[in-house]
């Protein structure tokens, strides 16, 4: 039975399915579509970071890709196929993967990222010339970018119109499951081990990451499932405590794709439905509307590529940003005296993702505090950031920096010390990533400067030596920022 099956199979069209991201099996619409034919189905990886000069991958996301995609060939072996490693132009490569196993059809999932949409558009264009069909799906978000838009027709540029949209439109399709067998060709093309990519670089300056994370649709899995039972509840008040375990920590999952969108909406209406809540409730939630601005950073990448490297606002190219090496390393280091912002960006360093209120303290403090460009933060993120995202990454920074869609206005500046006692109430969160200050009383926690020299003693802290002083005075920077701002306005007018 099994042999006249595999015959039949044989007979029928060879695909390529060609995997950038969304390393998963369920709710794959490539993979589907291949399945759907009935033929031979080749998963393929194309090593290409060259493919996109501008933003070539951090060496985070290397870190998690090459954990994810071990974690996906194991899955595509548990289903009796494999994932063919190659490393180079995507073009000739998938041209040549075809002559290799007959294959008439290339399917993939597409990106946001300007660099994949052309690459895509030309790799197309090569299949077509080549006889071959080329089809792409909506595989990573709940609404296609092109799909919404004002009554006027023109992108969205204020979230909450936006999503209002979103939801209005149809409920996202349900999410398909995982095929249970897939068949392969009759002879597999040859592949590079994962190893010969070179992902892992021994020299990595990023901290032990596997401590923190599991890559991979079980990994992804298990701590969806984590956040339903133990987190989400609690949502709306703990999201923004950095000091608590409130949000789902699902960011590097979605970015690789291990999880869809939909297949977290699926998974919060069987949970809503168990718990009793009614579909309007759920469906409005903060959790839900997080998701959304995922949506509307696609959506805004999509519409406005050029946002990746410029402000949405235009008048903004003129802001007076300072570049002062010796700021950007203090910031990047986790040293510029500020506890808050310190801590952020020792948690980056360790676990390779920050939380999302002390993302926006950080950003604030280097474009606010320290004039320097957001272009700078973004980059470092990139670096750092297991989640890094060109969407997400871009529309937070330009949301921080006030230069983006809906963002919050610039003289709205950040008060760290405010900040660090309103969200991390007992400086827990500090004292987690800071543990020079462990021992320092709650009331100076985000002010060491201003404890008495008999506290800083007792709890053992040499400022200056052991923690830094602040390297600006927040209340002078922020009346510098205020100026810089103002020249900018006043420039534009002229
Ligand atoms: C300066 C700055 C840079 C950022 N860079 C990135 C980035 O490179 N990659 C990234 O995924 N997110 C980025 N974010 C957004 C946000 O901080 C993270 O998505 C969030 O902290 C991830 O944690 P979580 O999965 O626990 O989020 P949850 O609160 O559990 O939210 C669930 C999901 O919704 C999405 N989401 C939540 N908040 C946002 C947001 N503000 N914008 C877009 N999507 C959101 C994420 O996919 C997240 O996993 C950035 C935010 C700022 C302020």
């Amino acid at each position: 039975m099994i042999e006249c099956w595999e015959n039949e199979c044989m007979s029928a069209p060879v695909s390529i399915v060609w995997f950038r991201s969304d390393f998963r099996l369920g709710d794959n619409p490539a993979v589907d579509a291949a399945v759907a034919l009935g033929g031979p189905v080749v998963p393929v990886f194309i090593w290409a970071p060259q493919e996109d000069e501008e933003w070539p991958p951090g060496t985070a996301s290397w870190w998690w890709l090459h954990h994810s995609l071990r974690a996906f060939a194991k899955e595509l072996e548990e289903v009796g196929s494999q994932l063919v490693l190659r490393s180079g132009n995507s073009m000739g490569i998938l041209l040549s993967l075809c002559k290799e196993t007959g294959a008439t059809n290339v399917f993939w999932n597409r990106r946001c990222e300007p660099a994949c949409i052309k690459r895509d558009r030309e790799v197309e264009e090569a299949l077509f010339e080549a006889g071959i069909r080329p089809a792409s799906f909506n595989g990573a978000l709940l609404y296609e970018p092109s799909t919404i838009t004002t009554r006027a027709g023109t992108p969205f540029k204020v979230f909450t119109a936006f999503w209002r949209a979103c939801l209005a439109t149809q409920n996202p399709p349900r999410p398909t499951l995982a095929t249970c067998r897939l068949s392969g060709p009759r002879r597999w093309p040859a592949s590079l081990s994962l190893e010969e990519l070179r992902l892992v670089q021994q020299t990595s300056p990023i901290a032990r990451l596997s401590d923190w994370w599991k890559p991979g649709t079980v990994g992804a899995r298990a701590q969806l499932d984590r956040f339903l039972k133990e987190w989400l509840s609690a949502y709306d008040e703990a999201r923004n405590r950095p000091d608590l375990p409130g949000t789902s920590r699902l960011s590097p999952h979605l970015h690789f794709g291990e999880l869809s969108p939909r297949q977290v909406l699926h998974a919060l209406q069987r949970h809503a439905r168990e718990s009793g809540l009614s579909e309007g409730k759920w469906l409005r939630s903060q959790f839900v509307a997080e998701l959304g601005w995922r949506e509307f950073a696609h959506h805004l990448l999509w519409h406005y590529p050029h946002t990746r490297n410029a402000p949405l606002r235009p008048e903004f190219e003129r802001f007076p940003w300072r570049s002062d090496k010796e700021f950007l390393s203090a910031w990047q280091n986790g040293r510029t005296g500020y506890p808050i912002v310190d801590a952020g960006m020792r948690e980056l360093h360790g676990t390779g993702w920050m939380h999302n209120r002390v993302r926006m303290i950080v950003a604030s403090f280097l474009v606010k505090d320290l004039l320097i460009s957001w272009r700078s933060g973004a980059e470092w993120f990139w670096e750092r950031l297991a989640d890094a995202d060109l969407a997400n990454n871009t529309l937070g920074w330009q949301w921080t920096a006030g230069c983006g869609a809906d963002a919050a206005p610039f003289f709205r500046i950040f008060n760290p010390v405010v900040q660090g006692m309103r969200f991390d109430p007992e400086g827990r969160y500090v004292r987690k990533w800071l543990p020079e200050l462990a021992k320092l009383n709650t009331r100076w926690i985000h002010c060491p400067w201003e404890a008495p020299q008999s506290e800083l003693r007792s709890a053992g802290i040499g400022l200056g030596s052991d923690y830094p002083f602040p390297i600006v005075q927040h209340r002078i920077a922020r009346e510098v920022a205020l100026q810089a701002y103002l020249r900018m306005k006043r420039s534009v007018r002229k």
